[in-house]
């Protein structure tokens, strides 16, 4: 099969390919970027393999006269920088030994090797610089049926590599077709072997989570992911529950992770994920105010107009509702409304802590009158209530 070349070939590769197949080798593109183009999906970054070894991939980006950056050299990997773009090379490889994370790798393999030691048929496609596909394992079948399928025994590869379990949940979502449903083979093997997930590390389990959490509907995947148990394993606290509401009450807002989790919480997001400090604070502010906020004017004077609709979709979604027609309109005139006075409006009656406190009641007072209270009726209730 021919695929549209235009979605994944790139023209700044043309010399790389030419020089790789008069050194006699093969170059192919593989994994997501092959994935995508034949879904039509954006790209990804573009990943390639071929059987040279990563001594005769040295040799031929000298006379290409390439940069390569030799990060992922004893797995197999060069990065070819090329037009200031990364491209990662990969030697065609099995896998010698497994420890849950890492392999320990042989170069030179066949291409069958190489593509039986990848984790799901949908990621073993390559294609060759023209755009023809190569599909070793069947896995053009499954992709046209959204499905998403471990290469051989689901639990032995989980076993090599426990992310493949988070990998599994994170493709379905994106790939995946909740109509014809989640593999069972593969949904039973990654609710008995979760607990392996202990092995690997808190960075990896929350770039994971939040991939998955930025697909146009994750949803059913998170749904399943709870389910089998897993979900809990990685965040406990977490509760995926009225997910499918809020996605449906996004309409056409971009998905965004941090929505998401700001629904699903879980204990302690900075250990579990090694969430970073502005994530952490914008999930965290989004699901307060999500939680203790019923005034949705509030959500737009405190959260701006975008993270004060999205903390409002999230109460909303919570309390198993739908916003009001002219919610959003509101919620805009909000956050660009004006605390009508300053603390210099106030010296005159109040100073220092009591100062402090009279400038919190007249906030309150203000947008309790739906932020209508101008400012001399609003310093004379300010007044009232502190001599009362
Ligand atoms: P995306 O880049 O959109 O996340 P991808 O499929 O390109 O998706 P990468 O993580 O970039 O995923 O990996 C590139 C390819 O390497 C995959 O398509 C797959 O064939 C293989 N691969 C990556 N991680 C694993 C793994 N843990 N186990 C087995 N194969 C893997
Ligand atoms: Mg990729």
């Amino acid at each position: 099969m021919k695929i549209e070349t235009k979605a994944i070939n790139q023209s700044e590769l043309a010399p790389t390919f030419t020089a790789f197949s008069l050194a006699g080798f093969q170059l192919l593109y593989v994994g997501g970027c092959v994935r995508n183009a034949i879904l039509g999906y954006g790209q990804t970054d573009v990943d390639l393999a071929t059987d040279a070894t990563p001594a005769q991939m040295r040799e031929i980006a000298k006379a290409l006269n390439v940069r390569i950056i030799p990060t992922g050299e004893a797995f197999g990997t060069l990065t070819f920088q090329i037009a200031a773009q990364d491209f990662e090379i990969t030697s065609f490889r099995s896998d010698v030994r497994t420890d849950g994370r890492r392999a320990e790798v042989l170069f030179g393999s066949s291409i069958q090797e190489d593509a039986a030691r990848r984790d799901f048929t949908l990621n073993a496609l390559y294609a060759d610089v023209n755009g023809t596909v190569i599909d070793p394992l069947g896995g053009l079948a499954d992709l046209r049926e959204y499905r998403i399928r471990f290469i051989g025994n689901a639990e032995e590869r989980i076993k090599e590599d426990y992310l493949r379990i988070l990998r599994f949940f994170r493709f379905w979502a994106w790939y995946g077709n909740a109509q014809s449903g989640i593999d069972p083979e593969g949904l039973s093997a990654c609710a008995s072997l979760c607990l392996g997930l202990d092995i690997v590390s808190k960075e990896r389990i929350g770039a994971e989570l939040l991939k998955l959490l930025a697909a146009p509907d994750p949803a059913p995947a998170m749904a399943a992911m709870e389910a089998s148990g897993v979900l809990q394993i990685i965040l406990p606290g977490a509760c995926a529950r009225n997910l499918a509401l809020l996605v449906d009450l996004e309409g056409d807002l971009k998905p965004d992770a941090f929505r998401r989790l700001a629904l699903v919480g879980g204990e302690n997001l900075k250990t579990n994920l090694r969430l970073g400090n502005t994530a952490l604070k914008r999930v965290s502010k989004l699901r307060k105010t999500a939680q203790e906020c019923d005034r949705l004017i509030e959500h737009g004077y405190h959260l701006g107009e975008e993270d004060g609709w999205t903390s409002w979709l999230v109460r909303n979604a919570f309390l198993e509702r739908s916003p009001g027609a002219c919610d959003r309109a509101t919620l805009a005139r909000a956050a660009v409304s004006q605390f009508p006075i300053q603390a210099s409006d106030l010296l005159e009656w109040f100073s220092n802590k009591v100062l402090g406190e009279a400038l919190e009641d007249g906030l309150r007072i203000w947008l309790a009158s739906d932020m209508k209270l101008e400012k001399d009726a609003l310093i004379s209730q300010i007044r009232e209530n502190k001599i009362l």
